[in-house]
């Protein structure tokens, strides 16, 4: 029986295996792209539902990260605005004004004086200084170190967790948690016709430099074959080859595939960092002064998308977005938590129900595969490939950056290593 032979094989059709995807099919490597699901996008993906595109969850692009510069390379358009910063915080059910934005920060409550003073100074000393001095130490020693003050310290707990979505500053290296929130500060956007513009864009181009893309099969088995290639086993029984694979799946789930005891490979002490997210699309707003939220002493997130970028097919309606962050070692429970996020959503918008046209609810998403904790750079410290011929690309596969951050720059990363291989360049 002969065998489907490719160059590469990408696991995947998110973000990270269609930036792969993009660079291979330009450099002419003859490349398949295999993704488990029906619709390509991975957790980049807008639903279109009642004609109101929802992302799963609340995106924000960095405008200053490597994701978009190495989109942009890539031809990407992306449109949309940044939100602005007016926003409240909300500490033992009481709204403040948030000290975000130097009007805010003036008439913000929240703090004293002298704190604000001294958070002023803290924000001045984060913005500028070398993220990567602090790779040895957590989030939550780094923020210690810094104020004596509990309220800074809870503001800064809250930035972290609104640029990284981690709720675990003693476990979460300070390094990365400091990256984020200096990207955060540079300003984020969000997409219109939500990432699945993206995605869309992508995969278009990926066709057009002859990129075959297979969806709605699974990879079920990886195997290094005698003759120096892969052999993949698909979920619909078929066989292929290929001289190299880019694996863009989950780090868990890679043992799996490979049929390796699971203490072999670095990956399985990895902690995903996950959320609850209620994505909501109403008719109006009850109280349109209230887009943007974050709780200090509670971990949630609220922000209506739709003032910034295009959501629906009129433009009309308002899209938002409620999140609230999972520490990794929380119990989880879905209808509580669906309870939890409308209640909050309440506190801010009374009555939405009476406009609803969608709401949905993930109780438990894993936004990003990897918590990126203290010393997880040794696990790169060989490049992005994990056997001969195996790559590893995504959200966790990038020792200094996570979310779409890591997810572009190592898919990026990935095919580059594949063509020099390849080429012999
Ligand atoms: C609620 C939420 C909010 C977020 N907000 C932001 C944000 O504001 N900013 C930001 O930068 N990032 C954000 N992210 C993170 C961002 O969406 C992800 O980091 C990024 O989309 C990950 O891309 P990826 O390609 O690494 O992984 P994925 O998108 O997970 O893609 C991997 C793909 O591989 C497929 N796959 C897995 N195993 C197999 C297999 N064996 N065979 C075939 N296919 C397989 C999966 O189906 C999936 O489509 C958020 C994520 C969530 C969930």
């Amino acid at each position: 029986m002969t065998q489907d032979r490719w160059d590469v094989v990408i696991v995947g059709g998110g973000l990270a295996g269609y930036v792969s995807a993009n660079i291979l099919g330009k450099a002419g490597l003859k490349t398949l792209l295999v993704e488990k699901a029906n619709k390509v996008g991975g957790r980049a993906k807008t639903d279109i539902v009642n004609n109101q595109y929802l992302n799963i969850g609340p995106h924000a692009l960095y405008k200053k990260g490597r994701a978009s510069s190495i989109l942009t390379d890539l031809g990407i358009t992306i449109t949309g605005n940044a939100p602005k910063k007016n926003s409240i915080i909300i500490y033992h059910d009481t709204p403040y004004i948030a000290p975000f934005s130097p009007k805010g920060l003036v008439q913000s409550k929240f703090l004293s004086w002298n704190e604000k003073i001294e958070w002023i100074g803290i924000l001045r000393k984060v913005q500028k200084l070398q993220s990567g001095l602090f790779s040895h130490k957590t989030f939550q020693q780094f923020v210690e170190e810094t104020t004596n003050s509990f309220k800074i310290q809870q503001l800064l707990y809250t930035l972290g967790r609104l640029a990284s979505y981690s709720h675990a500053p003693e476990k979460i290296s300070a390094s990365v948690m400091l990256t984020h929130i200096q990207l955060g500060m540079g300003g984020v956007v969000y997409v219109d016709g939500g990432w699945q513009s993206i995605i869309d864009q992508l995969h278009n181009q990926a066709v057009t430099n002859s990129v075959q893309i297979q969806t709605g099969s699974s990879v079920k088995h990886l195997n290094a074959i005698e003759s120096g290639e892969w052999q993949l086993k698909l979920s619909n029984q078929e066989t292929i080859l290929s001289k190299f694979i880019i694996y863009t799946g989950s780090p868990q789930a890679l043992n799996g595939l490979l049929g390796v005891p699971s203490k072999k490979l670095p990956f399985n002490q990895l902690e995903p960092i996950k959320a609850a997210t209620l994505d909501v699309a109403l008719t109006k707003l009850p109280n349109p002064n209230n887009l943007f939220a974050l709780g200090i002493d509670e971990p949630y997130y609220f922000s209506v998308h739709s003032n910034y970028a295009r959501l629906s097919h009129d433009g009309k309606s308002k899209v938002l977005h409620v999140l609230r962050y999972h520490h990794p070692n929380a119990h989880i429970n879905g209808p509580d938590e669906k309870l939890k996020l409308e209640g909050f959503l309440e506190t801010l918008q009374p009555g939405w129900k009476n406009y609803e046209i969608k709401s949905r609810c993930f109780p438990q998403i894993t936004v990003n595969c990897r918590l990126s904790k203290v010393g997880d750079e040794t696990i790169f410290s060989r490049g992005l490939s994990i056997a001969p011929g195996l790559y590893m690309a995504g959200d966790w596969a990038s020792p200094y950056v996570m979310l779409s951050e890591a997810a572009v720059e190592s898919g990026k990363q990935a095919a580059l290593e594949v063509i020099d291989k390849e080429t012999g360049v």
